[in-house]
């Protein structure tokens, strides 16, 4: 296995103080963990997230090509994240009003703005210091597309103030390689405003999501989808483990969706994972869950967020789940 980490964020914000002792390596450390946080909190909790973040481990003194997936628990806000090529991973809690806590606005408004960047033109964004927290939040909520691609997306409103940052800091860097990276970045994000600018449709961030169209509630998919499931259960089932269970069975059913979104892979990987640690006694039919969603419901590319159960008043299990479009990003329901 490789390195088990597990970090309190809290402890880390006292390195960057004004008192901060010089401790370059902790710092860099902490700097990780610290974008992993940023990425987990610009991003939506329960929906796994294939982040733009590259791992920073050199197996065999070559930097890893994996990205880091992770996770982020809406209950508890613990952070789970792996590296998508190695094996390591981790885990990241007390985030919550440290330096590195992006969470979103409420009343936040649709992405509008969709575009594509290499790798080394985002990492040329996530290098500008002046960033204020809304420009971190578009650029910390990119994610890694398949093809290695960076996908990032935000309203209109956003990508310009994002735009400002990119063009001053383009304008004074000295490094000639930097800068080129910059301005070709800038020039994806102004070319991608003027597209949403004429074309005034529904963004599709992600490569390959037609528009949803008539679909049913999302609460009542998980139901027929989740029927190997709930046949396992009896009225005795406390309803906190059937909660688990159905979170477990959203879990899956996310993975599935980020994969056809056509983002990162690995996220199957992980989900089976958490099922075999978190509820194990679905272990068993994880693969016909897998297949059940891949067969009856392969069109259906909502996410889906928070799930709560109860019980009606004839016993019968009443569900309550958000769901995400990529299309969107937004809720349904
Ligand atoms: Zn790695």
């Amino acid at each position: 296995m490789g390195n088990a980490w597990s970090t309190d964020l809290r402890h880390f914000e006292g390195l960057f103080g004004p008192d901060a002792l010089h401790a370059p390596e902790a710092r860099r450390i902490a700097e990780y963990f610290g974008s992993i946080a940023m990425a987990a909190t610009s991003w939506y909790a329960d929906i796994p997230m294939p982040s733009a973040i590259r791992c920073r481990r050199r197996p065999k003194r070559r930097p890893c090509p994996g990205h880091i997936n992770l996770v982020r628990n809406g209950k508890s806000g613990v952070i789970e994240w792996n590296c998508s090529s190695c094996d390591d991973y981790g885990v990241i809690d007390g985030w919550q009003s440290t330096m590195w806590d992006l969470s979103r606005p409420e009343d936040e408004d649709d992405p509008e703005v969709d575009l594509l960047l290499s790798d080394t033109e985002h990492r040329a964004l996530c290098g500008i210091n002046e960033l204020d927290k809304d420009s971190l939040r578009v650029v910390m909520s990119a994610l890694t597309a398949r093809n290695g691609e960076v996908a990032m997306a935000a309203s209109l409103e956003e990508m310009e103030h994002l735009a400002g940052y990119v063009a001053a800091a383009a304008n004074a860097e000295r490094k000639r390689a930097r800068q080129q990276l910059l301005d070709a970045a800038g020039q994806k994000i102004d070319a991608a405003m003027r597209r949403a600018e004429t074309s005034g449709a529904v963004v599709l961030p992600f490569p390959g999501v037609t528009a949803p169209g008539a679909q049913p509630k999302i609460s009542a998919t998980l139901l027929e989808f989740a029927e190997p499931v709930l046949e396992m259960l009896d009225d005795e089932t406390p309803i906190q483990a059937i909660e688990d269970a159905m979170q477990m069975v959203v879990t899956v059913w996310n993975a599935i969706v980020i994969e056809e979104w056509g983002l990162a892979t690995g996220m199957l990987e992980e989900a089976r994972r958490l099922m075999q640690s978190g509820v194990p006694a679905l272990a068993p039919i994880f693969d016909k869950l897998v297949d059940r969603k891949r067969k009856k419901f392969g069109g259906d590319l909502r996410g889906v967020g928070k799930v709560e159960i109860s019980r009606g008043a004839d016993g019968g299990l009443l569900l309550k789940a958000e769901a995400h479009q990529p299309s969107s990003l937004g809720e349904l329901h």
